[in-house]
């Protein structure tokens, strides 16, 4: 089984960046992505690798909160699998659980 790739993500917010399969691959998912990228690269120049990703810390604390939800929406399901929820329940679960995905794609 192939899994799908993983879509090349946007170098400042870390969305998906589609592919429009001609010419070079596009870096930013959008035009204001790509101005905020160059406007911390020329801030932070020679200070930071120029490919570095930088969050503030309330930007990595929000990361790190939605990561967590999904871990935690990740333990309901299987808790309910262990305690033999119908599959009403753990399809509620799972819907939860894929939101908390979603809401978590991307840096910032
Ligand atoms: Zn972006």
């Amino acid at each position: 089984m192939t899994r799908r790739a993983r879509p090349q993500p946007c170098r400042w917010c870390g969305r998906d960046v589609a592919d429009t399969g001609i010419g070079r691959r596009r870096q930013y998912c959008r035009q204001s992505c790509r101005q905020r990228a160059y406007e911390q690269r020329a801030a932070t120049q020679g200070a930071l690798p120029a490919d570095a990703v930088v969050l503030s810390a309330a930007e990595a604390a929000e990361l790190s909160d939605r990561v967590y939800r999904v871990r935690c929406a990740a333990e309901d399901v299987v808790t309910a699998l262990d305690e033999g929820a119908q599959t009403a329940e753990l399809r509620e679960l799972c819907d939860a659980l894929m939101r908390a995905v979603k809401a978590a794609d991307g840096w910032r």
